[in-house]
């Protein structure tokens, strides 16, 4: 082959030029009334900005213009500038309108964009993304920078929470459940895969719900979902988690269940620090470990004991199901550790399968959902690895959009009316 393959559309869209022409006109119309905006409202800030000079109360002058500074919008890159004002004796500057450019020179409505696409997919491809989308270049490291400085705006709100409750004793806002809805609180974690030599590490995850209402016959579907992810030790967690749980009516629930998949962490939380608390054992989770030890091919006897161990499973008789795995004689010899395991692990949540007779929520859907959405989406794709750092900046947007306060949040950071807004 002597050349690269060149592509010719079959059909060619007879307007396409006139719509590109007047797209780029429109961008390059609007920035103009940007730069004019900044400006008039510059020229305000200047008129009224003091004459006394802030470092020695000398005199201060007009001196002309600041550099040029960027400012990147939705429209694309702006550029500006400011007046300035001179002190005649200790020669200080002062820039009267520097407030009106953010110090990252990004707008919030295009920092939106930004972080919409940084949350859903690497940021290479993000940049790529911006570009093609709305016609912005910018380099993929002032990308991250900005990202990464958002997520810190967003902030953590339930670790600030839980710092004023235990460090300075300041209850947070809670919801009055009055005795007769549950809180049902699911617990998970997920795996993530450390970048180059950093070792893998887990974000917790939290699942929270209160009310049901009825699907149909006796299903139960769960309403009113807060959910919270983050990296931290399982200390700071569970005092996040019970931060959480008190918001949204730990104390005046009719119930107070714990869903997990067994993890030790977990089900040590639930038992030291919500004894109260009913802890369920994750039971789509059990039957998949029953499932995976017999294998999908089990046949014959094995299969028997197989579907026996699966009902017993739906009885929630930790005994019965311990029993008949016990029982069971693998042809594979590789097959007696994770028998043995499963095993163990069904004793050690013997409580929480039991306990499925004192509740009447059982699935776990919702909790896995959770994970998938606030963790597993961005953060677990093939191929994928991270730092604990770079992890952080992700999670805040992601816990946004899964409560619903994604255009809360930026709303208000775009100084929007929010009367006008919802
Ligand atoms: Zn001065």
């Amino acid at each position: 082959m002597t050349s690269l393959q060149t592509y010719e559309p079959k059909s060619k869209d007879v307007i396409g030029d006139f719509e590109m022409r007047t797209e780029a006109n429109h961008r390059r119309q609007m920035r103009g009334e940007l730069a004019e905006e900044i400006s008039r409202i510059d020229n305000e800030m200047f008129k009224d900005a003091s004459r006394v000079c802030p470092k020695c109360g000398g005199a201060m002058y007009a001196h002309g213009h600041s550099n040029p500074t960027s400012y990147f919008a939705s429209c694309g890159e702006v550029r500006i500038r400011l007046h300035r004002l001179r002190c005649t004796a200790c020669k200080h500057i002062e820039v009267p309108g520097y407030t009106l450019i953010p110090d990252d020179g990004i707008s919030a409505g295009l920092g939106e964009k930004m972080c919409d696409l940084a949350s859903k997919m690497p940021y290479a491809k993000a940049n790529d993304s911006l570009s093609i989308q709305h016609g912005i270049h910018i380099s993929t490291k002032r990308y991250w920078k900005f990202v990464q400085k958002e997520a810190a705006v967003v902030g953590d709100i339930i670790a600030q929470e839980a710092c004023a409750l235990y460090e300075d004793g300041v209850e947070p806002d809670t919801v009055n459940l009055a005795g007769d809805k549950p809180l049902i609180i699911g617990i998970d974690g997920g795996h993530i895969r450390g970048w180059k030599t950093n070792p893998s590490f887990e974000v917790k995850c939290a699942t929270i719900a209160t009310g049901s209402e009825k699907v149909s016959g006796k299903r139960r579907k769960l309403t009113d979902r807060i959910g919270y992810a983050a990296e931290c030790s399982v200390e700071d967690f569970r005092k996040r988690v019970s931060t959480l749980a008190i918001k949204s009516g730990y104390l005046t629930a009719s119930e107070r269940i714990f869903v997990s998949d067994g993890a030790y962490w977990i089900s040590k939380m639930i038992a030291d620090w919500f004894p109260d608390a009913i802890h369920v054992l994750d039971m789509y989770h059990l039957k998949h470990k029953v499932q995976g030890l017999f294998g999908l091919t089990a046949a014959g006897e094995d299969a028997v004991l197989r579907d026996e161990a699966l009902s017993a499973c739906d009885c929630y008789e930790p005994s019965l199901i311990i029993e008949l795995i016990a029982s069971w004689q693998p042809r594979d010899a590789g097959k007696a550790t994770a028998q043995d395991e499963l095993v163990m692990y069904i004793g050690n949540n013997a409580d929480a399968i039991r306990n499925h007779r004192l509740v009447f929520i059982h699935g776990s859907g919702w909790i896995e959902k959770g994970v998938d959405l606030m963790i597993s989406r961005r953060l677990k794709n093939r191929g994928m690895s991270w730092t604990t750092n770079g992890c952080s900046h992700m999670l805040p947007f992601a816990v946004l959009r899964y409560n619903r306060q994604w255009g809360v949040y930026w709303n208000k950071r775009k100084g929007l009316q929010l009367d006008a807004a919802s």
